[in-house]
Parts: C-alpha cells; sequence; structure tokens
C-alpha cells in the first residue's frame, strides 16, 4: 500500500508515520508513506495557500490550484490516480468498516484541511470521499489524517506480523474484543479467570467470545443491534446479560 499525505505540515507527518510499527513496516518495504508540502506548490513568492472567503467572514481557505498542482504531481509519482480522502468534520465518521473499504486500494492520497477548510471546487474536481473523526472541529487535518493513515495501513498485507491480531480485536467482527491478562496470573490479589490457565484451547475461545458479548451488550449496546447474533450467543446473553449488568 501506498499513502501520500498533502499537508502544511509534512514533517509532524513524517514522524509520526516513521515510528513503531508503521514505520518498521515502511523499513520492510510493505508499506510507503510519502508527505507533500502544499506550500511547494505555489506560485506565490511568500508561498501563500490561504485566501479569504468570498463573500467575507472568518479566517481562510486553502486555494484550489496548489491542491490541484500537489495532487496532480502525486498522481504522476503514483503512476495512477490514488484515491482521495479529505478529512473533514463534515465528512462520513469513521469506524472499522470505513477503514477496510479505504485499505482495498493500493493507493491512497489524504488532504489535511486547514484554517476553515479548502475552496469547495476542489472538493467537487477531486475528493472521492470526506471523512471525519468525530463530531468534534480541530484546528486541521493532520491528527485526522494520521489516525486513518495508521488504521488503513495496519490493514495492509505483511503490516502486521499476523493477520489474526486485527481478526480478533474491537470491532473488526462487530463486538468488542475480550478481557486480556499477562502475568503474573495473581496481581494484588486478583486472579485471572481459571479457564485461561487451563490450557484448553476450545474452552477458551468459548470465553472470549462469551465475554466479548456481554462486553458489547455493556459498553456498546448499539453494536450489538447491528448483528445478527446466533440462537447460543441470543440465550446466553438472556441468561448471562441485564441492564443493570452495566458498570
Ligand atoms: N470550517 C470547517 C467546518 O466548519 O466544517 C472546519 C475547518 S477545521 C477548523 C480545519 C481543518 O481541520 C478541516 O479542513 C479538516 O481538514 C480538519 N478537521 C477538523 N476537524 C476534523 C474532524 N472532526 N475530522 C476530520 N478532519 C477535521
Amino acid at each position: 500500500m501506498r499513502i501520500d499525505l498533502i499537508t502544511l505540515f509534512p514533517e509532524m507527518c513524517q514522524t509520526v508515520m516513521g515510528e513503531s510499527i508503521i514505520g518498521r513496516a515502511q523499513k520492510k518495504g510493505v508499506l510507503q508513506v510519502h508527505c507533500h508540502q502544499l506550500r511547494d506548490y505555489t506560485y506565490d513568492k511568500h508561498n501563500r495557500v490561504d485566501d479569504a472567503p468570498y463573500g467575507g467572514g472568518m479566517g481562510m481557505l486553502l486555494m484550489a490550484e496548489p491542491i490541484a498542482d500537489c495532487f496532480e504531481h502525486v498522481c504522476q509519482q503514483v503512476g495512477a490516480r490514488p484515491y482521495l480522502v479529505y478529512m473533514s468534520p463534515q465528512g462520513s465518521v469513521l469506524n472499522q468498516q470505513k477503514v477496510k473499504e479505504i485499505s482495498s486500494h493500493e493507493n491512497v492520497c489524504i488532504l489535511c484541511g486547514h484554517y476553515e477548510g479548502v475552496d469547495e471546487r476542489v472538493l467537487e474536481e477531486f475528493v472521492d470521499e470526506q471523512i471525519s473523526i468525530g463530531d468534534f472541529v480541530l484546528t486541521g487535518g493532520e491528527l485526522p489524517a494520521l489516525i486513518l493513515a495508521d488504521a488503513i495501513s495496519r490493514l495492509a498485507p505483511g503490516v502486521l506480523s499476523d493477520d489474526e491480531c486485527f481478526e480478533e480485536e474491537s470491532h473488526f467482527s462487530g463486538l468488542l474484543e475480550y478481557p486480556q491478562y499477562t502475568r503474573p496470573s495473581c496481581w494484588r490479589g486478583r486472579d485471572i479467570p481459571e479457564v485461561l490457565l487451563s490450557g484448553h484451547h476450545a474452552n477458551i475461545k468459548k470465553w472470549r467470545h462469551q465475554q466479548s458479548l456481554l462486553r458489547t451488550a455493556n459498553a456498546r449496546p448499539d453494536l450489538l443491534e447491528k448483528l445478527e447474533l446466533s440462537p447460543e450467543d441470543q440465550r446466553f446473553l438472556a441468561e448471562n446479560f441485564q441492564q443493570n449488568d452495566k458498570e
């Protein structure tokens, strides 16, 4: 997978994407991340990329032409037109399903807005999708873009050591992940559930699934409503979960 970020703060993006698992994936060659300075695509001698909105009002907007030039340069570098996402509080709110969909594109370009956003015509001309990270407003698109870039990168083949890592994680199957424990088995008087020491893989798997069900029913009942639970799962929840079980 190749990810290109169009931003006023490429160093910030490069630094974050250069760390830990995502940084190692780039060194291994299973992921490419390129950060482009939008100011390099302006003809203005002061490298201005913003201007006041027509009709007046507060703040400035990123101009269309530098974004267009930068994106066209990215297309040339990639040798294909990447899927272009604009980070915006007006976009659809990101979730794991959306992450999966976007990660199915081999080349993804992410445009980070700034100031009051970007000239609307850029969105009409180039942008495939607008994504929000939640119903709140940040000063710029870099943090949202890094969240999206991280989430799609870890689904790219070879980035995580084992695909099952994410298949069992929260949201992949629509459930939250079960509780997990590491050594010591007794910490400050708290023992771990006995089944985890049994070595009985089928029982451990069943216990984990049931814990996922309980956790989701407790913390995110809205997620459970979207799932078609098996009769066995329905029975388990009916017998083991009551609304007042909420922590
Ligand atoms: N005037 C815009 C509006 O009301 O929709 C908000 C602009 S915001 C101050 C500046 C930039 O931050 C946006 O262009 C966008 O790229 C980014 N941004 C802010 N909040 C975001 C969010 N919740 N999700 C994704 N991007 C966000």
